[in-house]
């Protein structure tokens, strides 16, 4: 299976927004780019929200049935292991293949030294095209490499045979994630990452690697821009060498987890993607039912008083919902308004304040970002919750639009 040139992870919760989250997609291809669309939802997401992935295929299949969209589009086993992949492989076609939890554990060492008498032909002066400086290669930068990576790259080939065995080959996509690590991999170290996937056997159409800086959910970058570009103009470009180098898929891409809205870091992306005329995945995770909140506040009265609600009880509950966050989230407690004083705002101030629009006057990125990680209070208002957004349902669709198409397909594939 191919993925095309340019995808783009969506999530959603609660599942009420295939339909607009597709209008999106329809609006770039009558624009003339085509996007693929991947809708994404990982293990801990089921669990909270107490879904399984047939919901993330029926409404895939539902929303491009309803509006006879006739390109691609693929349902994303997000960040999966070996634990939990089985229950995913009936309804996913795209798997991204999680190994972060692996890097660093130690390998048998004859399987190190296998990797290192593989590779140690590039020892030396390594150059590949496009990047000005050659990379010093040696022995030791390879044991290394196999130190730091070879047990995780053997654990993706376990997960990646497991969906072969069951789904055969060539009726999936597959991924492969290291983004969620403290320490960034570097282009080299994601070349022999590759070099060492295909001798695994892995047929992966895309990487996502940890990139430099801050990618904190649902707010913009935080880090060195310039530093971010240089990384990920070299990583397009070693994907390209080791593309030949490793026999790797055709087409294949770099996937950015953005932890959605890294506004800051579009344009760069953007510019090299044309420069260098390559694809991209862009995951863009689950601001989604950021958008339903914002439109429940617009909705003003019961809506409103359900948004307000969902604010205060995450307000109260924020040290356990940021936990599981931690590496993701950066919140100043002391800038949260409290829910006494959200109890009094208008339904614009209250949209105004969590719709990401970096400077405008009333945007809080700490309540957004606190907001971001309570889902699971909407998950416990239930019914209450989805009859709210369903009774909004247009408001809250127009939100969801515009997001998707206006501050992100629009920023980076326009
Ligand atoms: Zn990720």
């Amino acid at each position: 299976m191919k993925l095309g040139k340019y995808s783009m992870g969506i999530g959603d919760r609660f599942g009420f927004q295939g339909n607009y989250q597709l209008q999106a997609f329809e609006k770039a291809l009558a624009e003339g780019i085509e996007i693929t669309p991947v809708w994404n939802k990982s293990n801990r997401e089921h669990i909270l929200v107490h879904t399984v992935p047939e919901d993330v295929r029926r409404e895939a299949d539902e929303a491009t049935a309803r509006r006879n969209w006739q390109r691609d589009y693929f349902v994303d086993a997000d960040h999966i292991n070996n634990s939990n992949v089985e229950k995913f492989i009936g309804a996913s076609d795209f798997f991204t293949l999680d190994v972060a939890d692996f890097i660093g554990k130690a390998v048998p060492e004859k399987d190190s030294t296998a990797f290192v008498s593989s590779f140690k032909k590039y020892a030396g002066q390594l150059s590949v095209p496009g990047i000005p400086r050659p990379f010093e290669i040696s022995e030791k930068t390879l044991h290394e490499i196999a130190g730091k990576y070879l047990f995780a790259i053997q654990e993706a080939g376990a997960i990646y045979q497991t969906i072969e065995n069951k789904k055969g080959s060539d009726s999936f996509v597959a991924e492969v994630s290291m983004d969620e690590v403290a320490d960034p991999q570097t282009p080299i170290e994601l070349f022999f990452i590759m070099g060492a996937l295909s001798m695994e056997k892995v047929r992966f159409s895309t990487i996502a690697p940890k990139f430099t800086g801050r990618f904190n959910k649902g707010v913009d970058y935080a880090g060195d821009i310039k530093a971010f570009a240089r990384d990920f103009e070299e990583d397009i470009l070693v994907i390209d060498f080791a593309t030949k180098e490793f026999d790797l898929s055709p087409g294949l891409k770099l996937s950015v987890h953005s932890g959605s809205d890294k506004f800051s870091i579009y344009p760069e992306m953007a510019r090299i993607i044309r420069k260098h005329d390559k694809g991209i995945h862009l995951k863009t995770a689950g601001t989604t039912w950021l958008e339903e909140v914002t439109g429940l506040a617009m909705a003003g009265g019961e809506a409103l008083v359900l948004a307000k609600g969902i604010y205060a009880r995450a307000y109260e509950r924020r040290e356990d919902l940021c936990a599981p966050y931690a590496s993701v989230i950066d919140i100043h407690a002391d800038r949260l308004p409290g829910p006494a004083t959200v109890a009094g705002w208008s339904g614009e101030k209250f949209a105004n304040s969590l719709r990401h629009i970096p400077g405008h006057p009333d945007f809080n990125p700490d309540l957004r970002q606190l907001i971001h990680v309570g889902y699971k209070i909407a998950a416990e208002y239930g019914d209450v919750y989805r009859n709210a957004v369903k009774s909004n349902a247009d408001l809250v669709g127009k939100q969801v639009y515009e997001n998707l198409f206006e501050r992100h397909i629009r920023r980076i594939f326009l």
